[in-house]
């Protein structure tokens, strides 16, 4: 390992402590940088890697609610606002029991690269809480938006940061918290992205992320002389991602056969009926063991039932995969049977979805292998045209938002393959997307001074 990597990881160990999957991400992204590093010592004499990993401001505050019960509950609450040199921060807002500071870390800073590699101008930041929506009522959900946004709203604004949703928060959420800001300040304006269609949202981005990772697979494929057309696709997660992907592979004539939530997959040789997973997911927000009572094509499979220390929709063979339900859900044994079986590509849905060996077994079998701050950079490309729209009080068609999300997306791939190619290492879609993705933010940070 290089030496600054070395240091800059020991240094953010001890600084701060037991926050693992941001010094994953922070390795990934540091050892892509080297070729970069050692031609323009001008980074190091500006000391960018150092400030770029320490964010520009941590908001850390507490929710208290009422439960439907009358009791009351506490929940912590993040904002991250990690980099605002090209732009306002923008970035989800993730309710999961598993959050830590440390996740919305790692969040934040890949959503620095992210946002830059759209070519918009957006900062990075994330926010979120270690509450549960699962189990919980319309009423507590109201409840607990409502008080989380009465800290938020302080911090925020439509030209200084721009939260939009992640795991736990959809278009439910985002119309309690967008309700509760208009009390607070009185403003309608472009705060929250994923906003309900009669009140700023824009057509596409429910489906944007989903959607995006799909155009990014096509590019991939594309160059290699290959498409989706016909291809078995595995996907995880059942939420926003995992159902909007389903949606747009059908579209190009693939066909996806799996999906997943926490307690388990369906395998659907038939393929997924996407019908009947949105009304299970989106109207009901039920478990996938619903889905499977009513197809019986459908094989469910508990994750107790998982081969030990994997994930079983790896193991079904597939040419392509989509992760899209959360990090480090493809290890590297996972890799091994993903290749195996005859995978040709992997476009990341969801954020850092493989481990660092997972990766490094893709990169060396030499496969399409989109990383998730290019592959699923679709959804804040489209809440950055959200604004757009807010901001000029106009609203696009369907086809007109897409038709600039596949430009995006295509855009994405063009310049993480070409910066790869600049860099000697032709393929590596990591290391393009890290380094183009960095060299935007850190030219800007060094013109901008020392702030
Ligand atoms: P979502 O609608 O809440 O769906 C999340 C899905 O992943 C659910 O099926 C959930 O199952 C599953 N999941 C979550 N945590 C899990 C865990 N620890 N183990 C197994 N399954 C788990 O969230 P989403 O918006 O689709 O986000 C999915 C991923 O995409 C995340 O990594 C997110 O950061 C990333 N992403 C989202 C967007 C966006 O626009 N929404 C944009 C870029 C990246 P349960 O229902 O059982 O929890």
């Amino acid at each position: 390992m290089s030496s600054y990597i070395h240091d800059t990881i020991n240094y953010l160990r001890q600084s701060s402590p037991a926050q693992d999957e941001f010094y994953q991400a922070a390795e990934e992204v540091l050892s892509s940088l080297k070729p970069l590093l050692d031609r323009n010592p001008k980074y190091q004499k500006h000391n960018i890697i150092q400030r770029i990993v320490e964010p520009e401001r941590q908001i850390l505050f507490r929710v208290a609610w009422v439960d439907d019960r009358g009791n009351v509950q506490v929940n912590k609450g993040y904002r991250i606002e990690f980099n605002s040199a090209i732009g306002p921060y923008k970035g989800g807002l993730r309710f999961h029991p598993n959050v830590t500071a440390g996740t919305i870390k790692f969040l934040g800073f890949e959503q620095i690269f992210k946002n830059s590699l759209t070519g918009l101008a957006i900062g990075g930041a994330k926010g979120g809480s270690n509450f549960d929506p699962k189990g919980k009522s319309d009423n507590e959900i109201m409840r607990f938006c409502q008080s989380f946004m009465t800290e938020l709203f302080r911090h925020i604004g439509a030209t200084i940061d721009v939260p939009a949703g992640d795991i736990g928060v959809g278009g439910r959420e985002i119309g309690y918290l967008y309700g509760q800001y208009k009390r607070l300040t009185g403003r309608y304006e472009g705060v929250l992205t994923g906003k309900g269609l009669n009140w700023g949202g824009s057509l596409v981005r429910t489906e944007a992320t989903g959607y995006g990772a799909v155009y990014f697979a096509q590019n991939m494929l594309a160059e290699r002389g290959d498409s989706l057309e016909g291809k078995v696709c595995a996907v995880s997660g059942s939420g926003n991602v995992s159902v909007y992907t389903i949606e747009k592979l059908y579209q190009v004539g693939a066909k996806p056969v799996t999906a997943s939530d926490s307690n388990g997959m369906i395998y659907d040789e038939r393929g997924i009926d996407l019908n009947l997973l949105k009304r299970v997911k989106e109207v009901e927000r039920a478990r996938l063991t619903r889905y499977a009572e009513q197809r019986p094509s459908a094989a469910y499979t508990p994750i107790d039932d998982y081969p030990a220390g994997r994930n079983g929709v790896w193991s079904v063979p597939c040419d392509a995969a989509f992760p899209s339900a959360t990090q480090n859900e493809v290890g590297d044994e996972d890799a091994a049977e993903l290749l195996k079986n005859g995978c040709i590509c992997i476009s990341e849905g969801a954020n850092m979805p493989s481990t660092a060996g997972a990766i490094d077994k893709f990169l060396a079998a030499g496969i399409a292998y989109g990383p998730a701050k290019a592959a699923n950079a679709g959804g804040v490309s489209t809440s950055q045209l959200e604004m757009s729209q807010n901001a000029s009080m106009l609203q696009w068609t369907f086809e007109e938002v897409d038709a600039k999300l596949k430009r995006i997306m295509e855009n994405i791939y063009r310049t993480a393959s070409e910066t790869a190619k600049e860099f000697g290492a032709p393929g590596n879609l990591v290391l393009g997307a890290n380094i183009a993705g960095f060299r935007k933010v850190a030219d800007t940070m060094i013109d901008q001074g020392v702030v």
